[in-house]
């Protein structure tokens, strides 16, 4: 069973060591666990659903708290604390594009507002109902999850856009297939959601991302179905595709998607590597991308997250060998630990580790022992469940994320990181910031930032302290030149960010595509584009 107000299976856990508790008290002082609020209790705060019975629609209290926030922050504190400012009034679960296409027909003769729904991972906002006067209709794509055609000769698989990462791949993988998009998210976040978010998996080096395997599809519109033939290329004009990637549910619901497949790889390991700094490491990485070796994933913790890593991991024993054993050679304070992947068959994997460790030895890297690799690899969809254990221990946890070209890397980086210790000191709060270079290319990289922090004494209060770090941080991000998403997204948190990088003119077009597709703001309004304008949409129409 799902948490309703926090990550994955309630049968998962993951556990904090007790020395790992002890480290962050070092950091950033004992946590502050005030009580969450129970579920029978906002069961008991969700308002009566102004939805009419409809065959397709579930009015259900339970069903429309389970949709009612992502997994950002403010969702955390939104779910865990009830102070919930609106609820969907319905939940569908159409079965397939048919009954899509009824509730899209539904939404035009009523004027209700259709919130398309994946995994409901979402970090900024994505998924959330807003306060309006017009209700709210969620529709989950969770029973659109089979595969629907396997096309081996040109290794492309179509399947109904609500299927997760588990399933999608427990249908390619005995067939001897991959898709080879693993979010971190993977275990709830779905194919729709990939697309229509724009999403990067953690091994894009090799396998790409979302946008370069989405071949084709099936969306429906408010218009009506549109089609998206899997061409293997075309120079057909702009490519329509692109208009649906990062739509965010707002210009129709995919229902099905054509994406590329790879066959399942004969061998794949992940290795860590130590450097004795940020600069090391990171040039290694530029050389590496522009070497063009077939690596799978490189990632570059920085000294902060390297240590962090480390001491939260609980092996005290092993980090205490490591401390000693590295410092002997020179790999002190600053050192920064990379994990980098290699997949292929047996010979590539075994060329390409031989070429990789000259380059990164030639930056002075220090090969670690395997099993840090292998840990990454057990854990790497595990980690979300420690944000679980971290807020019970009155700890709040935030992410965010960039990419910029190289020659602006280290500046936006420094830039981002301080504008959240900064934030952090005015409010006299001590936090705990680190990051890593998570996705590389050759003429720049995306990175990561995470931060942690105590809860404060109020919800409201941790939400303030939220915002300003997360203003912050986005202000010094664009400032600097970075995007203000490399795979988060807009939703509603960086839509006021998304004109200074598109442009006045950019603005224009998208807001025209958005009004030929949904000029009664039927779809997911106020995400993408902050033209939420609640209230003064169409009034409800007949058959409310
Ligand atoms: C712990 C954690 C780790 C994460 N790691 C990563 C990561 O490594 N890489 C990454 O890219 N992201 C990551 N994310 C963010 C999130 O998982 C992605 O944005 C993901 O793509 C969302 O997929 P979803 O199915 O959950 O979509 P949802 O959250 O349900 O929806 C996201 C948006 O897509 C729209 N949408 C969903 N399905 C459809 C559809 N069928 N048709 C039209 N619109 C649709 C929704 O309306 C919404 O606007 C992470 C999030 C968390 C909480």
């Amino acid at each position: 069973m799902r948490r309703w107000n926090g990550w994955g299976d309630e049968a998962t856990d993951y556990p904090l060591p007790e020395s790992a508790a002890l480290y962050l008290e070092s950091k950033i002082g004992s946590g502050n666990p005030s009580p969450d609020i129970s579920f029978k209790q906002v069961l008991a705060s969700v308002p009566a659903s102004r939805l009419p019975e409809h065959p397709l629609i579930s009015t259900a209290p339970t069903e429309r708290v389970f949709h009612a926030r992502g997994q950002s922050l403010p969702d955390w504190i939104a779910m865990r604390s009830g102070q919930i400012d609106a609820f969907p009034d319905g939940v569908a679960f159409p079965q397939d594009k048919q009954q899509v296409r009824d509730l899209l027909i539904y939404a035009g003769h009523t004027g209700v507002r259709l919130i398309p729904y994946g995994g409901g991972t979402s970090v900024v906002g994505h998924i959330n109902p807003l306060p309006s006067a017009i209700p709210a209709l969620t529709v989950d794509l969770g029973c659109m999850n089979q595969l629907i055609k396997l096309d081996e000769d040109s290794q492309l698989a179509t399947f109904g856009a609500g299927i997760n990462g588990p399933d999608l791949e427990a249908q390619l993988n005995p067939r001897g297939y991959t898709f080879g998009h693993f979010p971190q998210s993977w275990e709830l976040s779905t194919l729709g959601g990939w697309i229509a978010s724009r999403s990067s998996g953690q091994q894009s080096y090799c396998y790409g991302r979302i946008e370069d395997n989405f071949k084709g599809g099936h969306v429906e519109t408010l218009l009506g179905p549109l089609d998206l033939p899997a061409f293997p290329a075309s120079a057909a004009g702009p490519d329509l595709r692109h208009a649906i990637l990062g739509s965010e549910g707002r210009l129709g619901i995919i229902t099905q998607a054509t994406i590329r497949i790879y066959p399942l790889p004969e061998d794949e390991h992940f290795y860590g590597v130590f450097f004795r700094d940020w600069e090391s490491g990171s040039a290694a990485l530029l050389q590496i991308a522009r070497s063009h070796l077939p690596v799978s994933m490189l990632r570059l913790s920085d000294a902060q997250e390297t240590e962090t890593t480390l001491e939260l991991s609980g092996k005290v024993k092993l980090v205490s060998l490591a401390n000693t054993g590295l410092g002997l050679v020179g790999y002190g304070p600053e050192r920064c630990l990379l994990i980098y992947g290699v997949t292929g068959s047996r010979r590539i994997v075994q060329w390409t580790r031989h070429q990789a460790n000259a380059i990164l030895r030639s930056h002075g890297g220090f090969p670690a022992i395997e099993m840090i690799g292998k840990i990454w690899q057990k854990s790497r969809f595990l980690t979300p469940y420690l944000r679980n254990t971290l807020w019970e221990k009155g700890y709040a946890i935030d992410t965010f994320e960039t990419a910029v070209p190289w020659s602006k890397l280290s500046a936006t980086t420094s830039a981002a990181k301080a504008a959240i210790q900064q934030t952090s000191e005015a409010a006299g709060e001590p936090v705990l910031v680190f990051s890593h270079l998570s996705h590389i290319y050759s003429d720049g990289a995306s990175f990561y930032v995470t931060y942690i922090f105590r809860r404060q004494e109020t919800p409201d209060a941790t939400f303030a302290y939220w915002l300003a770090n997360k203003t912050a941080a986005s202000q010094a991000i664009v400032a600097n030149g970075g995007t203000i998403s490399h795979q988060h997204g807009i939703g509603t948190d960086h839509a006021c960010y998304l004109a200074t990088e598109k442009g006045a003119l950019g603005m224009k077009l998208l807001q025209t595509i958005q009004n030929a597709f949904d000029p009664d703001r039927l779809l997911n309004p106020g995400k993408l584009l902050a033209d939420a304008d609640q209230d003064s949409a169409p009034a409800q129409k007949e058959g409310m």
